[in-house]
């Protein structure tokens, strides 16, 4: 079956729900298509979204998704684009049933994988009580017994980032971060602890962590962790689709775009997490809506001259 589409939005968590939703009032035959695995699936609640704080994040995406049932130039499809190609001025995308479908613009919203350190214990834990984000979780953990595993500079800012929720924070370096008198100096003063030793494991129950055991034996209860998160892209198809990606404040291979959410591929766009300074839920969702904009005006321009870009850059 060969479908072909105005847009295809790849990816239906909240910056792609967003753009399709934008895109379905706009009347564009748009198909999004979503391999069903929002970054944030593991944490009960979301955190710091106005409207929806403390919704558990499936809630969100079937209220989006039932929103976009309104709008019937728009298909939701469960599915992963397995590949993408350009080929004249269409795109071709093939889904992992085996499906190609062609679009006259792809937006890509298909998030980041997070990479929580590999350690034995936090799996159960992760989204829950070891976290990556203190504006997503600090609320939850506020005046609860903290640590924050981090190394090199980050360390000493994550530990006094955490401040702000409780007074009780341990700075864990794992034995691999060397602080600096400076370092060591605020620390004390924001009456931060610091535990050198080697972490070897989270022990918790039910998702609420209870206590981090180093390789001494030793453990130190604990009730919630922030951890460092790296990002990374979820698959290749940005770089398929020849669009750039490079180093960006949280991951080495973000995708690059202008203000416009345009990427260096003429005709694709991207918006959320994986072009993002910052990951949140709120910012994905006004990524979403503003590149959903700027994709239906650039497809008013071919049809109808429309002055493209808007700000006639
Ligand atoms: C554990 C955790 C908790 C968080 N808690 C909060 C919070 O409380 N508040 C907050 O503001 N932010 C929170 N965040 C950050 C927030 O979840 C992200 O910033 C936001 O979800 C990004 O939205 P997105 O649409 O860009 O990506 P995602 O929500 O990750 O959605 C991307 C979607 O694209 C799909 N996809 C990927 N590749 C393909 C493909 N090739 N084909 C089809 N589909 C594809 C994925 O399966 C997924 O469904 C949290 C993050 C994590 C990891």
């Amino acid at each position: 079956m060969n479908d072909d589409w105005e847009c295809v939005v790849v990816g239906g968590g909240a910056a792609g729900l967003s753009a399709a939703l934008v895109l379905g009032r706009a009347r564009r035959r748009t198909l999004l298509v979503d391999a069903g695995e929002p970054s944030n699936s593991a944490a009960p609640a979301i955190g710091g979204l106005l409207g929806h704080d403390g919704r558990p994040p499936a809630e969100l995406y079937e209220l989006g998704r039932r929103e976009l049932a309104h709008y019937p130039s728009v298909r939701y499809r469960e599915g992963e684009v397995v590949s993408g190609t350009s080929v004249g001025d269409r795109f071709l995308l093939k889904l992992d049933d085996g499906e190609q479908v062609s679009a006259r613009r792809v937006l890509l919203a298909t998030g980041m994988r997070y990479c929580p350190p590999d350690l034995p214990g936090l799996d159960p834990l992760w989204g829950k009580s070891v976290f990556q984000c203190p504006f997503c979780h600090g609320w939850e953990m506020r005046d609860k017994r903290l640590a924050t595993l981090a190394a090199g500079e980050e360390a000493v800012h994550s530990a006094l980032m955490l401040r702000g929720w409780s007074d009780d924070v341990v700075l864990l370096t794992d034995g691999a971060t060397e602080l600096d008198a400076d370092g060591r100096r605020r620390l004390a003063a924001a009456n931060v602890t610091v535990d050198d030793r080697r972490v070897v494991e989270l022990v918790g129950d039910g998702g609420q962590l209870t206590a981090v055991a180093f390789a001494d034996g030793d453990r130190l209860p604990r009730d919630g962790l922030l951890v460092e998160a790296p990002l990374r892209q979820r698959s290749a198809l940005a770089q398929q689709l020849g669009a750039a990606c490079g180093e960006g404040p949280l991951a080495p291979d973000t995708v690059a775009v202008d203000a416009l959410h345009r990427t260096s591929a003429a005709a694709v766009f991207a918006a959320g997490d994986l072009c993002a300074e910052q990951p949140y839920v709120a910012g994905a969702i006004a990524a979403g809506s503003q590149t959903a904009m700027i994709v239906a005006q650039s497809l008013l321009a071919d049809e109808f001259g429309l002055p493209y870009p808007p700000d006639g850059d």
